[in-house]
């Protein structure tokens, strides 16, 4: 991901305390290229460097961070405000019910979402109705009531005969008789943009004046999205964009151009073509998404108030040689305390679950008392060599904390597998092979 590239870029930087222009431009080049690959609108890319740029020279590197941390961290900020900086809200009508129009082209996704959205209204205790106003493609109609039955929420048709404005207003009028307090009117699409179909969303929008016109897209088709989303945004001035197929490969880049280049916020993430796939949307993680880094970013943010960095960096070597004691272990349990409950902090490592064992590694804080205990009651020498430790030790051991003898063994175990893990961990904090010396 972007996020290790930006590391390896710094990775060979040694003692800077400011981030010079040069090394600035060294990290935007590799900004630049991560988001083109990521297929970002070339513009948006452009002004977006301009900015992080303008941002990043000059800033100091705290002890605590390294300076890959510190463009990332801006990267990030930045992506996320281009993105809307938060959470946009579905629209709510004072006057009930909320209409929710659903625009795009064939095969985007409406109907799917139509469904998906329904279901999360339902979640929200919200009555909605469906109503189906796509009249062309064979068999749209009968793919919306199927998604009705399932979730059992009304779907309001009309066959096929009747124009999809007079559909659309009927299924309002049906939404108000029935007691609905949001309809979501499932219109048609057609393979490209063309003036009939504009002509006739336009026309169910003068006639129902919905509350809401979400475009949805398909987010696999990168550049093509940005391109749909600016035609239909001119024609029909739309409240939201709904992205679908996140579940695909696609790094986002669709996210970062529809937003930057039509104005109009992303309001919706689908995923999977079942019907609990849709989520709010939110900037912050599609922006970690980009980078290719998890959470790692609020890890970054908690490290930047608890870790010192030198300490990290004695730790790191020794994670690398593979001198990692009991007593480092000890020490290092009382850094990571700094940084809040345990599992949570494993959660945020990008790969953290893949590791095998990693799973069963019980690692709630009760569980650290009693690993501390253990440790504490190994000699200075136990510590320091955890080869010694034979049976008649751990027996000792387990005596001497109040533990049992199965409970040293499987801790000198995950201590072990904790070696293990470290190793294939240190590094990624952008210290490869140690060169990195900054201070
Ligand atoms: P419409 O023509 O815009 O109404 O699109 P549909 O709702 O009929 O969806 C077209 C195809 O895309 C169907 O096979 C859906 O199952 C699939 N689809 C829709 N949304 C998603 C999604 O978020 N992820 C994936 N993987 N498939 C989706
Ligand atoms: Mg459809």
């Amino acid at each position: 991901g972007l996020a290790s590239r930006l590391q390896n870029v710094f990775g060979k930087l040694r003692g800077k305390g400011k981030l010079s222009e040069e090394d600035v431009n060294e990290a935007l080049r590799e900004v630049r290229l991560a988001l083109l690959e990521a297929d970002v609108n070339f513009k948006v890319v452009k002004d977006f460097v301009a900015k992080v740029k303008t941002q990043a020279i000059g800033q100091e590197v705290m002890k605590s961070f390294t300076p890959g941390m510190v463009v990332i961290d801006i990267v990030n900020k930045e992506l996320t405000a281009l993105m809307g900086g938060t959470q946009s809200k579905l629209a709510r009508s004072n006057r009930p019910p909320t209409i929710i129009m659903m625009v795009g082209l064939q095969g985007a996704g409406k109907t799917t979402t139509s469904g998906k959205l329904a279901k999360l209204l339902q979640k929200q205790n919200h009555r909605p109705l469906m109503v189906a106003a796509d009249i062309y493609r064979p068999a749209a109609i009968k793919q919306l009531q199927v998604l009705g039955e399932q979730l059992n929420v009304p779907v309001f048709t009309m066959g096929d005969k009747v124009s999809p404005v007079e559909i659309a207003k009927a299924g309002v009028q049906h939404a108000k008789d029935n007691g609905s307090d949001y309809v979501i009117i499932d219109t048609a699409g057609r393979l490209h943009i063309d003036e009939s179909l504009m002509d006739e969303l336009k026309n169910i929008r003068a006639d129902i004046e919905p509350d809401e016109i979400l475009l949805v897209v398909d987010s696999m088709t990168g550049q093509d999205a940005v391109n749909v989303a600016e035609s239909f945004h001119k024609q029909l001035e739309l409240t939201g964009v709904v992205l679908t197929k996140l579940d695909g490969d696609t790094r986002g880049g669709a996210a970062l151009s529809v937003k930057a280049v039509t104005g109009c916020p992303i309001k919706f993430a689908a995923t999977g073509e079942k019907l609990d796939g849709l989520e709010p949307f939110f900037p912050d993680r599609m922006a970690s998404r980009i980078l290719g880094m998890g959470d790692m970013l609020s890890l970054i943010e908690k490290a930047q108030s608890g870790i010192d960095a030198d300490k990290a960096k004695e730790m790191e070597r020794k994670m690398r040689n593979n001198e990692f004691t009991f007593e480092d272990f000890l020490e290092q349990m009382e850094q990571v305390k700094k940084l809040g409950p345990l599992d949570q902090i494993l959660e945020m490592l990008p790969g953290a679950n893949k590791i095998k064992g990693m799973k069963d590694m019980k690692v709630d804080d009760k569980q650290m008392g009693k690993v501390e205990a253990i440790v504490k009651s190994m000699t200075t020498e136990e510590k320091r060599k955890p080869e010694l430790l034979n049976a008649n030790r751990r027996k000792r051991i387990a005596l001497g904390s109040g533990n049992s003898i199965q409970e040293v063994n499987r801790f000198i175990k995950q201590f072990e597998d904790m070696r293990k893990m470290m190793k294939q961990f240190s590094g990624m904090m952008g210290n490869k092979g140690g060169k990195n010396n900054l201070k």
